[in-house]
């Protein structure tokens, strides 16, 4: 029944040349995962029509639900152009768009062949008291419509649709460059990656992984994460840093004391996350922390932390409740791998009483304890990257060795 699917942009508020980049990344993103060759695409101002050319628009719409940048799409019906067949498309499309409320509509109809014989506000009037003969679920209000039934004729034939399906919303995925994201096996970091990529940021992954302290199943986790997330990516792709953090997860547990052993624990993290960035090109770190919700993430914990950096850190997820979390968890098919119950290194040794106000200058005083600045260098340069594509399935238990060995 459809022939077309008309693709709206997102925030398109940007102007000149920032437009052009965007529309040109959001088409290509389109292109890339619709990924059917037999579909046609046609341009036009600040819209998109996808020609079906007959294959399924369900597909298709299953490729542009992972699309950042794009606000709603709808399915568009064609006829001939005589007047009766009009009638019966518009009720057909509205039909299948009303169910046992009264919805309040209007009809909106555009003639791009003025030659037609029929003027735009008297097709409008002639469709709006078809629909409104032949349905009863219907009322008018032309000021604050729920459902606007849109006719347009053109040379060739004429289009109806009226559903608007929304759709991701937000920028294309690279068009802001790109940040380095913070991701454990929890649940928060891989929804803050999402938010990311949903913002425009092309993400890189970077993962403590403290392989034998923690399982391999924990390292896994991350890669199955990633592959989640890899969906909306360019290329469906998604680079990941493991950094061997064993040896100075060690270190920390044998010269740090218990009550600052995380809070130490993540300036190491974020030093090193930073000197990933700086050779990666990514111009700033990415995580998955939330105000309040551990003793690393009262503010004063955050600003400590913070501290070892000079790269901006942007938390999506700082002010979100922990339900919203979990709902986008669910909606992006994380949250089954993020639940399972693999220790991290965070979650490894918890202390029973971690600092919730940590000082700096106790920080900086425990620090001095041991020579962390070479640990610091060599877990650097001893990091591996691995690329994690929706291809191919990468499963470290079944290599049956710890991460640092198979990469
Ligand atoms: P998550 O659910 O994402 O694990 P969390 O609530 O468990 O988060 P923490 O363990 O305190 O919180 O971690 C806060 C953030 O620090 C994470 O969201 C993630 O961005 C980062 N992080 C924690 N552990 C690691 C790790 N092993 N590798 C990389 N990043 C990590
Ligand atoms: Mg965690």
């Amino acid at each position: 029944m459809y022939e077309r699917i008309l693709v709206r942009y997102g925030d398109l508020t940007l102007k000149g040349k920032n437009k052009k980049v965007f529309i040109d990344k959001v088409n290509s993103l389109v292109r890339e995962k619709v990924n059917n060759p037999r579909v046609k695409y046609e341009k036009n101002h600040d819209r998109l029509y996808i020609l079906l050319n007959g294959e399924n628009h369900d597909e298709i719409i299953k490729g542009l639900d992972k699309v950042s940048g794009l606000s709603s799409y709808s399915l568009v019906s064609k006829s001939e152009r005589d007047i009766e067949s009009i009638k019966a498309n518009a009720l057909l499309a509205v039909e299948s768009e009303i169910k046992d409320k009264v919805v309040t509509f209007k009809v909106e109809s555009k003639r791009s062949d003025k030659q037609y014989p029929i003027q735009s506000p008297e097709i409008t009037k002639i469709i709006a008291g078809y629909v409104l003969k032949n349905t009863s679920m219907l009322v008018v209000d032309v000021h604050n419509p729920e459902l606007v039934l849109n006719i347009e004729v053109r040379h060739d034939a004429a289009f109806v649709y009226c559903k608007k399906i929304k759709g991701m919303g937000g920028f294309p995925v690279g068009v802001a460059g790109k940040g380095l994201l913070m991701l454990s096996g929890g649940i928060d970091s891989p929804v803050a990656g999402f938010l990311s990529m949903k913002q425009g940021i092309e993400i890189e992954g970077i993962h403590f992984e403290s392989t034998p302290l923690t399982s391999i199943e924990s390292a896994q986790k991350v890669i199955d994460l990633t592959e989640k997330l890899a969906v909306y990516a360019p290329h469906s792709r998604i680079k990941i840093h493991m950094v061997p953090f064993m040896e100075l997860h060690t270190a920390l547990l044998n010269h740090i004391p218990e009550a600052y052993n995380i809070t130490i624990m993540r300036r190491m993290m974020y030093r090193i996350a930073e000197r990933i960035a700086l050779k990666n090109g990514c111009k700033v770190l990415l995580n998955g922390e939330s105000v309040g919700q551990v003793a690393s993430q009262t503010l004063q914990s955050m600003s400590v932390i913070n501290e070892v950096v000079n790269m901006p850190v942007i938390r999506p997820l700082a002010t979100y409740d922990k339900l919203d979390i979990i709902a986008i968890s669910k909606k992006i098919e994380c949250f089954k791998i993020s639940i399972k119950p693999f220790e991290d290194c965070c979650t490894v040794y918890v202390p029973k009483r971690p600092a919730t106000a940590p000082r700096l200058e106790a920080c900086i005083r425990y620090e001095e304890a041991f020579d962390f600045d070479s640990l610091v260098d060599k877990t650097v340069e001893e990091t591996k990257t691995i690329t994690i594509n929706t291809k191919e399935h990468l499963d470290l238990t079944m290599l049956g060795l710890v991460v640092s060995e198979v990469i």
